[in-house]
């Protein structure tokens, strides 16, 4: 765990994540095992980013006895960044399937370089509501940075990004991005790796987690 201002990291150390996560990076698994091992490693992690959702009190009647019982006190919001997001989004949607559903799609502008929106299905006021934004890959930080502009817009007060694997590099750029914001951010990540290359891609990485998930289209 490494303690920031406003960015908060948590790297899981669980051995299921860890095997699952060895499967992730063989360059010899299938899509559909890819997709299998990418579902088993975020139940862990969406696991992990869960622990501190609120909860109230309930009772509970079992065939023996009645006793004390919890209940999640409200609904989060799962965010999947398109594309890759969308092959963690079965495992959270199984962990807390009261959830709401919000996609993001960012893409680059060719000329600016900017990062943009091109898909943004959200509510209009996040305030109040814990948002969970599922995105496998934290490489250079920009569709990350972006997604998490676009919930701080309208309002949201408590984000936590949930990745597979991490570059330094690209948890730097979100600790430089939200210095000042105001907003705590919290990063549960399955492993951080060494570096990015040239290309943007981590190392050793598992590759292209879209491709991987949904072949070369
Ligand atoms: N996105 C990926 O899918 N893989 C990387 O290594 C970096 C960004």
């Amino acid at each position: 765990m490494m303690d920031d201002m406003t960015v908060e990291v948590t790297i899981v150390d669980h051995p299921v994540a860890a095997e699952a996560l060895t499967h992730l990076r063989d360059e010899n698994t299938t899509n559909q095992f890819f997709r299998a091992e990418l579902r088993r490693l975020s139940l862990v992690v969406v696991a992990e980013a869960s622990r501190h959702l609120p909860t109230v009190k309930t009772r509970v009647r079992t065939p023996l006895a009645e006793t004390d019982g919890i209940a999640l006190a409200s609904r989060p919001v799962l965010v999947p960044i398109l594309r890759a997001g969308l092959g963690m989004l079965p495992a959270a949607m199984e962990l807390l399937p009261d959830a709401d559903i919000a996609v993001v799609g960012v893409q680059r502008d060719e000329k600016t370089h900017e990062p943009s929106e091109y898909v943004a299905k959200l509510p209009s006021r996040l305030d109040g509501r814990t948002c969970l934004v599922l995105d496998p890959m934290l490489a250079t930080g920009g569709t990350l940075v972006a997604a998490i502009n676009f919930l701080l817009e309208r309002g949201a007060d408590d984000i936590t990004a949930i990745c597979i694997l991490s570059a330094p590099e690209g948890i730097k750029v979100l600790e430089d991005a939200f210095a000042n914001s105001g907003v705590p951010i919290t990063l549960v990540t399955g492993a951080l790796d060494e570096k990015l290359n040239e290309h943007g891609y981590i190392v050793p990485g598992l590759g292209d987690a879209g491709d991987r998930l949904y072949g070369v289209v």
